[in-house]
This record gives C-alpha cells, structure tokens and sequence, in this order.
C-alpha cells in the first residue's frame, strides 16, 4: 500500500494546478489519470492554442445553480494571477476577441508550463490508471486500480465533465461524489451546436457554411457574436454561448442584424435605388445566399424597392430582426466543450472546494456545478478551482 498526502483524480488544468499547489505546501501529491498523456483538452483547446483565460472574467461570466459560490475562488486566483504565470514561463499570447487570451504558439506550452510547475513542486504523475474503486476509513482514502491501493488524507476529484468521452471523459466524479453522498444536479452538454429539426435541415443544409454577425436569444439571455449554418444546424460562438441557456422546446430568436436598423436601411435604399430589388439592398447588409434562401422561403416577397410601403418595410425588418428558429436538440457530449450541472455546490465549501460533510474530499473543476461562458473562463475556473483547494488540501 503507497500513503500519500494528497491524490488528485486527473490530469487536467483543475487537478494540475491543485497538485502545483499542494505540492509547493511540502504536500507529498500524486497525481491519477486514464490516459496517456496529461492536459488531453488544454492541447486540443481553443483550435489548438488554447483559450487559457479571459481578461474581463467575474462571476457574471459563469452559470451555476447557486450563482455566488464561485465568486471565492475566482477573486482568490484572478486571471492576472494566471497571465502572470505564464508570463513568468515566457509564454507569448495575444487577444484575440472578446478579452480572451490565446497561447501565439501552441497550447502545448501551457501543458509543458504546467508539468515543469509540477516538477518543481515534486508532484508525482501516473498515466493509464483505471479506478476500480474509493473507500474511505480512519480518515484516510483508499484509492484501488488494478495494480495497486493507495491511501491518501486529502482526495481530489477533478476528473472533468461528460463532453469528448473519446479523450478519456467519464461519470467518475459524478458517481464518486454520489457515493459521497453528494448532490449531482442534472447534466446536459452545453458550449455546443444546436441541431435542425427535419423540416429545417432540408432547407439550410444548402447554406452550409454561411456565417454572420447576429445575436442570439434564448430564455431572455442574448449573446451578440457569428452564427454559423452547419449541415446539422447552426454553430459558431454566438450559438454555442446560448446552447447553455437553451432548454429543449425552446426558441432561438437570432437577430441577423443587430448593428443596422434594417426598416430606416430599406428607407433610405429606396429614396437613393428605388428601381433596385430587395433583394440587391439586403445583400450589402447580410449574406447573399442567406437573403436568396429567405426569400425561397417565402420569409419575404423579393419586389422593386419602390413597391414598399412603411408596413412591408416593417414586415421585412421585423422578420430578420427577429427571426425565430426551433432547435430539434444539441449535438451532444460527441462535441460539447462543457457539461453543465454537476456536483451541487451547496455540498462544498466555497471557500476551500472541501465537501462539508465528507472531510478531506475535494471536488474542482468542470465536475462542479459552475459553467463558464465560451471564451476561456471554464480554463479560469478550472486554474481558481484547483488554486483554492491546493491551498488546504
Ligand atoms: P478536464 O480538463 O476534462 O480533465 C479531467 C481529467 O480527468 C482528464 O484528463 C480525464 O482523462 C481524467 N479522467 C476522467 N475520468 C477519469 C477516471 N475515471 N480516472 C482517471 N482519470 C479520469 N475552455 C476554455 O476556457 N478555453 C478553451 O479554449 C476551451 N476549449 C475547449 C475545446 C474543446 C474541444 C473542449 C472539449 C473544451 C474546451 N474548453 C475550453 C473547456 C475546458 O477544456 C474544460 O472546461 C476544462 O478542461 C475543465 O478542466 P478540468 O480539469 O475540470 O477537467
């Protein structure tokens, strides 16, 4: 039987930088992970230079039941503390959008950041572990894998959510805060591609590829960013911030011109064009195979701009400022960036990420009910997660 101080379950950024942490306290960590390599979804994130955290990050960017529990961690280790750390390592970065910040090179160098911070803090890493079992006696955890038990006073679950199961994603967390006696609130794939409903796909299937400035509104919640038409339904960031606010039956409302009011644009292109087509004015505005398969659609009549009349004016503008469509589902956990819900935050300390019934468990992480906006701030609770519980455990 191995004793250690403290066993983080997984390798990603919440249990990484917990380990970095407990192992600077003279904490003697090991670190339990099912695949071969540490980081698998900081190396494949942000298109593979990884959106590590986001300048504007506060608790408003974040979606959980109980809406104040992380404001503890993310004020204790704020995203300066991580931009100071990777500047520390000599990292380049840039912003792209949006305040979000993104490695110049490859996200592999906060990995290799990461491990080198690990060296240096003794942390032990052992890959291709397969839990069979946690036990938990005399105030000490017993970890079981086919090998081996090992006991710890400190267990760390931060084993991640339920989205890209092919990159080692599991229910552990889940199941073991379960076992625990620990609350899991319902989980559903969000940060992900809404889906056509039938009767749709065959009509926007042809405009595939098609993206715009929109914003997009569910359940009064609106996010101004692209949309994209996919052949399974509609994407880009705008779509996927929403599809976390999204509930099953609900509406979609996209307004694919937020920046022009489209009645006083069709005003003034019919005083200058009046012999031009609606269709010709729209398409300086918005997409020309968009505005084609409208009209296809019968959305609105394509006429000589002078044939309008302050009402059909109206009609056009309303029908793209508030153009309503119905998501059949979400593409699923296959390509979510997060999972949404998870272990009941009213279980845990805010303060210290510990189960307040259950000494000496942790839970940090994605597999805590705590769900950032698309845009590096499901990195950054992942960093002021594992920071927090590194500092007690
Ligand atoms: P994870 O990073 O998922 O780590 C959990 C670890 O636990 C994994 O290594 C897993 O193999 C291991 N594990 C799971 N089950 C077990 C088990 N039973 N036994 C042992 N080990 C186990 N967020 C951003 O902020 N910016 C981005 O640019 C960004 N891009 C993303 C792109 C993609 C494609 C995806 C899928 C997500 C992206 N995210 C991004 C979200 C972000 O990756 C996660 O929120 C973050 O990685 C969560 O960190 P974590 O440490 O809690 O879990």
């Amino acid at each position: 039987m191995q004793a250690w101080d403290v066993i983080v379950i997984g390798a990603g950024a919440a249990g990484l930088m917990c380990a970095i942490e407990a192992g600077k306290r003279g904490r003697n960590v090991l670190v339990l992970d099912n695949g071969k390599r540490v980081g698998r979804k900081i190396l494949m994130s942000g298109g593979g230079r990884c959106n590590f955290t986001n300048m504007y990050a506060g608790p408003e960017n974040f979606l959980s039941q109980n809406k104040h529990f992380c404001k503890s961690a993310l004020s204790r280790y704020t995203q300066w503390d991580f931009i100071g750390l990777v500047q520390q390592h000599g990292i380049a970065f840039h912003e792209k959008t949006l305040g979000q910040l993104f490695c110049d090179d490859s996200a592999k160098d906060i990995v290799e950041m990461l491990l080198r911070e690990a060296k240096a803090a003794n942390v032990q890493i052992a890959l291709q572990q397969s839990i069979t079992g946690v036990s938990f006696a005399d105030g000490q955890y017993t970890v079981t894998t086919a090998e081996l038990n090992r006991q710890c006073q400190s267990l760390i679950v931060a084993s991640g959510g339920l989205s890209l199961p092919n990159l080692g994603a599991t229910a552990f967390g889940f199941q073991l805060a379960e076992q625990f006696g620990l609350k899991v609130l319902p989980l559903r794939a969000a940060l992900v591609p809404l889906t056509w409903q039938p009767s749709d796909k065959a009509v926007f299937e042809e405009i595939s590829g098609v993206a715009l400035p929109v914003t997009a509104q569910a359940n009064d919640t609106l996010f101004p960013e692209d949309m994209l038409f996919t052949h399974r339904g509609l994407s880009g960031p705008a779509i996927l911030q929403i599809s976390s606010y999204w509930q099953p039956g609900d509406e979609v409302i996209v307004n694919m011109s937020p920046q022009t009011d489209l009645a006083a644009f069709l005003a003034e292109q019919q005083q200058a064009h009046p012999e031009q087509e609606v269709k010709t004015a729209l398409a300086k505005l918005l997409p020309k195979r968009l505005v084609e398969k409208l009209i296809e659609l019968q959305v609105f009549t394509n006429q000589p701009l002078k044939a309008l009349n302050p009402k059909t004016t109206k009609q056009i503008a309303d029908s793209l400022h508030g153009y309503i469509f119905k998501p059949n589902g979400t593409e699923g956990y296959r390509t979510a960036e997060v999972t949404i819900g998870g272990v009941d935050t009213d279980y845990l300390s805010s303060k210290t990420m510990e189960a307040k019934q259950q000494p000496g468990l942790y839970f940090i992480g994605e597999v805590v009910d705590v769900t950032g906006w698309l845009g590096g701030y499901n990195f950054q609770w992942a960093w002021a997660s594992g920071w927090v519980a590194g500092q007690y455990c």
